[in-house]
């Protein structure tokens, strides 16, 4: 039988270049040799405070699209909406009973959270159980391998110990203790050189821009600050134009980045001619994401088809763990 793969996006947004390297493409990699379900987690979506719901609805198909438009073939990949699958709350309500107030508190990427995205006191409970609910994502289908980006590993260090305490409390091995499965890049760094590319920061590349548009982004972005005339000596180190390039370029273009980072550290080329590159690489990278979109785009009722029936067979799976879980743990 094939391992599982749980993994995920919360449709808060359009995905970026940032989830490509992140997960998507190790999503892409792993789809004939695991079994996998991809949550789309509308409800966890409502712990972000500018989430109307006509936003998540409209961002859930998004969503659906620039994962399928990456190469997930929905042949092999179950996609379903977490609000959709029931059993998943019945399960973090069981979980939250043996998740003390302060392990949830001592989360390090809830701390993050909370800072990088300036909420002050303003976080509602949900968003510091949201771990403790995407436990219950991840063991609803028993999933053992989960591709992410470095930011979620707090999250499933949490998983496993709750995986842990239900197996102890019912002396039983119900749940695997899922592990992580990072990225090539585990956290990109966003445009303006944050350390990360985020969907709420405005520093992204969406993997559904248009060429236009990925020219004008690129054109904007950061780079050396130290450095004003092309003829100043540049770095490379911490630089998102070159973190790009070596990201998303092909392997014969290897040689001729190689070149470029030589030329930029000696101050014999200017950052336009760096960037009018990158944007080439960025869209010959993007081509084929975008003809698939479009593809799936003029077809409707193959992505409410691909929705419906995924929910439906995760249902089904969760509904078979929480019966379990249940049963081994006397709640009749
Ligand atoms: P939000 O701020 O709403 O949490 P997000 O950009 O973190 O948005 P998620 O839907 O939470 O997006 O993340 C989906 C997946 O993409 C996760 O596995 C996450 O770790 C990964 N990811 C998100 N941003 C990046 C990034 N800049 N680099 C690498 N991986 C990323
Ligand atoms: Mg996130």
């Amino acid at each position: 039988m094939k391992k599982r793969i749980l993994t995920g996006d919360t449709p808060t947004g359009k995905l970026h270049l940032g989830h490509y390297v992140g997960t998507l493409e190790n999503r892409v990699k792993l789809q004939d040799q695991y079994e996998m379900f991809i949550i789309l987690a509308d409800t966890h979506a409502l712990t972000t405070l500018s989430a109307t719901p006509e936003l998540i609805k409209n961002y859930t198909r998004e969503v659906l699209l620039d994962n399928l438009s990456v190469g997930l073939d929905p042949k092999n990949v179950t996609f379903f909406i977490e609000s959709g699958v029931s059993e998943i709350y019945e399960l973090a309500a069981i979980f939250s009973m043996y998740v003390s107030h302060n392990r949830a508190l001592r989360n390090p990427t809830i701390k993050d959270e909370i800072s990088s995205k300036s909420l002050g006191d303003q976080f509602s409970l949900g968003f510091v159980n949201y771990p403790i609910y995407q436990a219950a994502d991840i063991l609803c289908v028993k999933g053992q391998l989960v591709p992410v980006g470095v930011d979620q590993e707090a999250h499933l260090e949490q998983a496993r110990e709750i995986a842990r305490a239900i197996n102890k409390l019912t002396n039983s091995n119900i749940f695997p203790e899922p592990e992580a499965l990072i990225g090539r890049v585990g956290k990109l760094v966003g445009t303006d050189g944050n350390p990360k590319m985020g969907k709420s920061l405005n520093n992204t590349i969406y993997l559904s821009d248009s060429t236009e548009e990925v020219e004008k982004r690129v054109m904007n972005m950061f780079t050396d600050p130290k450095r004003i005339h092309p003829t100043d000596p540049g770095t490379i180190a911490g630089n998102p134009v070159f973190t790009y390039l070596d990201s998303f370029a092909k392997e014969k273009d290897k040689g001729k980045i190689d070149e470029y980072k030589d030329r930029y550290e000696k101050g014999e080329v200017g950052d336009v001619e760096v960037k009018k590159y990158l944007a080439q690489v960025l869209n010959n990278f993007l081509n084929p994401i975008r003809e698939r979109r479009l593809e799936y785009e003029s077809q409707p009722e193959v992505l409410d088809k691909i929705l419906v029936e995924g929910t439906a067979k995760t249902k089904k799976v969760a509904s078979e763990t929480l019966s379990e879980v249940r049963s081994e743990m006397g709640l009749i």
